[in-house]
């Protein structure tokens, strides 16, 4: 749909990832009328995904683009109204709240949903981008199996590269661990468990340079942070396992987050501001795949409709936002939790 210059919805939504997509077709067919504020680049990490084999109902695998397609369709299918544009701003001390998209849209709303997402930390190397897909993966869930009988290189110190290069070990034929200093950062047990494996050693003191092939990876640069010395490692694949950012930037302040940046909740989807909720990979560090996200974004919206038939807030709101003043006059109580947001998301 075109932007408008102002939006009156029961939900706003923010992300149209697996986990916002699942929200609005939920809050839709409970007749909210939600607005999605779609995010740019819209639909989420599985726009650079290829091929989804693990996503239920697809037997013979979907392509990533395809099936935000699909959500995106089912989603609106059911009177979803979707933005493409990105949330600069958001006010959630006042009820109604209030966001401002980049491109000049005002949402008035009486809950939200964040589903924002988190972005993989890449290397930032020479060769990783071209070849992201063609043997460079953030996942080792989502496309260990693809590297059957390989030899693959794993990127990281922590709990999340030795998980990765454990589970790894299930379809490659040697996985090395390429760390940069002389010991894990990962906990003594996870770290433990990835050196007793027969198939997995560990290039201590490494750092990948470059990833090397055309169509797809043929191995890494290495070098040596104590000699300086570079060599060419060979290998079929290379995990990058260093970590993921949660897109939360905007929430600094406004939300309670956690130690890392990812949305805290309080009670089930519920966030520390009462009304918004969280879904998706924004929230979640330890699943982070489409299925879980779309789970969340089920659960975010059924609190939703919940906490807004609570409120006396049942079916779709007045679509175009009311005068400030008369907004106030009908507001529930204040939200818990104060909150104003200006940072950019
Ligand atoms: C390379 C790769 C391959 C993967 N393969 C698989 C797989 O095979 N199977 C699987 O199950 N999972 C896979 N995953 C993981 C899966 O993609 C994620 O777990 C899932 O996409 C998370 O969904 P989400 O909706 O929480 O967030 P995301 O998909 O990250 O979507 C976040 C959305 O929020 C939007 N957004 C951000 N900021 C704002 C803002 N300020 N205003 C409005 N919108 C905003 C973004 O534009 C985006 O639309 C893969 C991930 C990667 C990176």
């Amino acid at each position: 749909m075109t932007a408008a210059a102002s939006l009156r919805t029961r939900v706003a939504i923010l992300g149209s990832g697996p986990a916002g997509l699942t929200a609005a077709l939920y809050t839709a067919r409970a007749n909210l009328r939600p607005v999605v504020i779609a995010g740019v680049p819209a639909g989420g990490q599985l726009m650079i995904t290829n091929e989804v084999e693990n996503y239920p109902g697809f037997p013979e695998g979907i392509q990533g683009p395809e099936l935000i397609d699909l959500f995106r369709k089912q989603a609106e299918r059911f009177g979803t109204r979707i933005l493409d544009d990105s949330v600069s701003r958001l006010d959630v001390k006042h009820r109604p709240f209030r966001l401002w998209t980049a491109g000049g849209t005002e949402i008035v709303a009486d809950s939200v949903i964040v589903a924002t997402g988190a972005q993989a930390k890449w290397l930032n190397v020479p060769g990783e981008e071209k070849l992201r897909g063609k043997g460079v993966s953030a996942c080792a869930t989502c496309d260990g199996f693809f590297f059957k009988g390989k030899e693959l290189i794993v990127a990281g110190g922590g709990d999340t590269a030795m998980e990765e290069a454990t589970f790894l070990t299930k379809f490659a034929t040697k996985v090395t661990i390429v760390h940069r200093r002389d010991a894990f950062r990962a906990s003594r047990i996870m770290a433990e468990r990835a050196q007793k494996n027969p198939k997995i050693r560990v290039m201590w003191n490494s750092i990948i340079e470059e990833v090397l092939g055309d169509a797809s990876v043929t191995g890494v640069r290495v070098r040596d942070t104590r000699t300086g010395q570079v060599k060419d490692v060979a290998c079929g694949g290379v995990f990058v396992a260093i970590g993921h950012e949660p897109t939360t930037s905007l929430f600094r302040g406004v939300l309670d987050l956690d130690q890392v940046g990812y949305l805290k909740s309080v009670e089930h989807t519920r966030t520390s501001v009462t009304g918004v909720f969280a879904a998706g990979d924004v929230h979640d560090h330890r699943y982070r795949q489409a299925v879980t996200a779309a789970g969340m974004g089920c659960m975010a919206a059924i609190d939703a409709e919940r906490w807004l038939a609570e409120e006396g807030m049942e079916g779709p709101a007045e679509e175009t936002a009311g005068a400030p003043a008369a907004e106030a006059a009908r507001a529930p109580p204040a939200p818990r939790v104060s909150a104003v947001s200006g940072a950019k998301g």
